[in-house]
This record gives C-alpha cells, structure tokens and sequence, in this order.
C-alpha cells in the first residue's frame, strides 16, 4: 500500500491539475470514511459522492404513494427497513405506522410473499427498491407468487439503473468528474459492459472497485493510472467477484419480470430508461393498478442541497441545514437518513467539524 500511495502522489503530482474522482455507491462513501482513505491519498484527488445510494434517490412522490398505499384497508405494507425514516411530502413510512397503518419491515421480499399465503384475507404490497443488486431477487419473488397462484400480493416498483444515471451526469454541464469509483455490488449482477459507454462515448476513465481499504486505495490508483497514461477504459479492480458478463441468470431474472422505464430520481429529476417496471405479463402485481391510490403532488423540501450532493455538485457541508437543521435524528433531506447516504456519513465521520 505504501508503494501504490508513493506512486499515486507521484502521478498526481505530474499530473498538475486537481482530480475529481466519483464514488458512485453510497457503500463506498461509507467505507471511504470509514477507512480513512481521504486522509491518505493526495489532497490533488477529490473524492465526490454521487447518485448510488437507493435510499436517497427514492423520490417524495413514491414514499408519498407508499405511505398512502399503507392506509388503505386491509393493506399491509411491506418494506426493507432503511425506508421507514426517508420524507415524503407530509410523512414518512414511521409516521404512518405511528398513526396505526399495518407497515412491517422485511430483510427479504420472499418473506413478505410468505406472509400473504398466511394473511390471504390481506392485500401485501412489497415497497420495491433498489438498484441492479436488488431487483433480481424482487422479481424471483414476482416470479414465485405467480407459480404458486398467489393473488393478495403485489409491488411497488420503484427500482433504479446505475448505468443511464451515470449518462445522466455525464450529460449535465455542471458535473465535473474525471473518472468513476463503479459500485462493486451491481456490478457484480450487470458485469462491466453496461459501462462501457462511459469510455467509448464520454472519453472518461472508470474502475470497479470493491470495498476494504486496499481494493479502494487500489481502485483510486488504477483510476489515476488510466488519467496519467491519457487513457478511458472501464477496468475491474474487484475481479475477485466481478465479471464482464456479470452474472447471466441474475440478469434474465430481472429481464423476464421487468422492463426499463422512466423513473424520477430525488433531488435530480427525471432520467430515461433508469427504472424498472413489471412486463404487460406480470402486471396483475403491480400494485399502482392493483389499488390506485391517491397520490398527493408534494414538492421535495426547497432547501435541501441533496440532488446537487448526489451528482458531486456539492459536498453536504455546503448544505446550509447540514449539522443545524438537518441531522441524523432530524433529518431533512433522504440523504442524512439512510447510512449510506453522504450526509449522514459526513456527520458520522466527523467531516462538519472540518
Ligand atoms: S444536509 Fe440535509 S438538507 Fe442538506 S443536502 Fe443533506 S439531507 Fe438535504
């Protein structure tokens, strides 16, 4: 490591300009705090939090509709449990359940299925969301409750696609970045081909990267390495998980249940073909036409900075409510909720104290 960080410092300093690195995945803006890895590398090599976190992008209209899908009869609302603080426009998933609405958290989709072959007199909505990493196993789920004829549970899809959210950035003017941290878990789902536009289209450099200090200190290298030798290609430095092809029959799990659309990214706005919604096939457990609830038009909260934190516009320090307003126990914005949100990683690891 000593090595690879004499040789890094070495690079940047040839270099002679400021880097912008971007880690996508909000489980690497964790770890990067976590290991303290700003601390070693060159002050030249910027590391910016970008769009990975599901939490975070999850909009207010969406934690609207399953807040509102949660009080109407004989609905259980099933949920992962990282989602039961994120605000919506009036109230959050807690605050429904506070008021008597029947919200229970899951570790997995496929016990929430469970529960509506138990409660048949109940209709489960299953809160879908996620990235690449998570939709295979919501659709073996959707799969599941088809063969065994279940009729009481449906989704919400509000799952998200990595690759047209980095199309997203790299189309933006104001995002500046030199090159990408890639998310080692979807990429173990997707491969490395679904990024390859970001090099052969975009000119820029990405690597992906796994998650203990030494791949992502290795990961920065590689990135830095790519600039310095006037190169753009997508590389794997998690190759002890990832594969270019990815992980097939994951991928034909997800491609037989879902389709790309549309999908509204918090504090970013839209962005095309960057969710997933279920095929015409599967559509009786989609839980939209399913229970067409009413869904207020709430605005996100005016002054929260999240989407200029999640494209690497800001950092959460220069959110005027970071550390006053916005808080860990009163959170404001998505991104000071979930953990692997920016700003409540920079809370936690003690970056608002400068
Ligand atoms: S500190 Fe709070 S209000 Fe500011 S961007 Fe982060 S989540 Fe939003």
């Amino acid at each position: 490591m000593k090595a690879i960080l004499n040789e890094l410092k070495r690079m940047t300093g040839l270099i002679k300009r400021p880097l912008r690195l971007m880690e996508v995945c909000g489980t690497h803006t964790v770890a990067i705090f976590r290991h303290g890895i700003r601390d070693v590398i060159p002050k030249e090599t910027a590391l910016l939090s970008g769009p990975g976190c599901p939490v975070c992008v999850t909009s207010v209209k969406d934690v609207d509709a399953a807040v509102s899908m949660s009080k109407m009869t004989g609905v259980i609302l099933a949920t992962f449990g990282d989602m039961m603080r994120v605000p919506g426009g009036e109230q959050s998933l807690n605050d429904a359940r506070s008021e008597g609405a029947d919200i229970r958290i899951f570790y997995s989709p496929m016990d929430a299925l469970r529960t509506a072959m138990e409660e048949k007199g109940r209709e489960v909505v299953f809160f879908a969301t996620g990235f690449e990493t998570t939709s295979p196993l919501i659709a073996a789920t959707v799969s599941e409750a088809e063969r065994r004829g279940v009729d009481n549970f449906s989704i919400y899809s509000t799952h998200k696609l990595v690759p047209p959210a980095l199309k997203a950035l790299l189309d933006s003017p104001d995002v500046m970045v030199d090159g990408f941290i890639l998310p080692g878990h979807v990429s173990t789902i997707i491969g490395s081909k679904p990024y390859q536009f970001i090099s052969s289209q975009y000119k820029k450099p990405g690597v992906i990267t796994g998650f203990e200090a030494e791949e992502i200190i290795e990961g920065i290298f590689m990135l830095v390495k790519q600039i310095y030798d006037c190169r753009s290609e997508v590389e794997i430095q998690y190759s002890k998980v990832v594969r270019e092809e990815g992980n097939p029959a994951a991928v034909s799990v997800i491609e037989r249940c879902f389709e790309p659309c549309d999908a509204h990214w918090r504090g970013i706005g839209t962005i095309p073909g960057s969710g997933l919604r279920l095929r015409e096939e599967y559509k009786r457990f989609n839980a939209l036409l399913k229970l067409r609830p009413g869904v207020p038009d709430n605005p996100e909260p005016a002054a929260c900075s999240c989407g200029d934190v999640l494209r690497g516009i800001k950092t959460p320090p220069e959110c005027g409510m970071f550390g006053s307003a916005c808080t860990p126990e009163s959170p404001v914005g998505a991104c000071m909720v979930s953990t692997e949100g920016s700003c409540s990683a920079y809370y936690k690891y003690g970056a608002y104290r400068g």
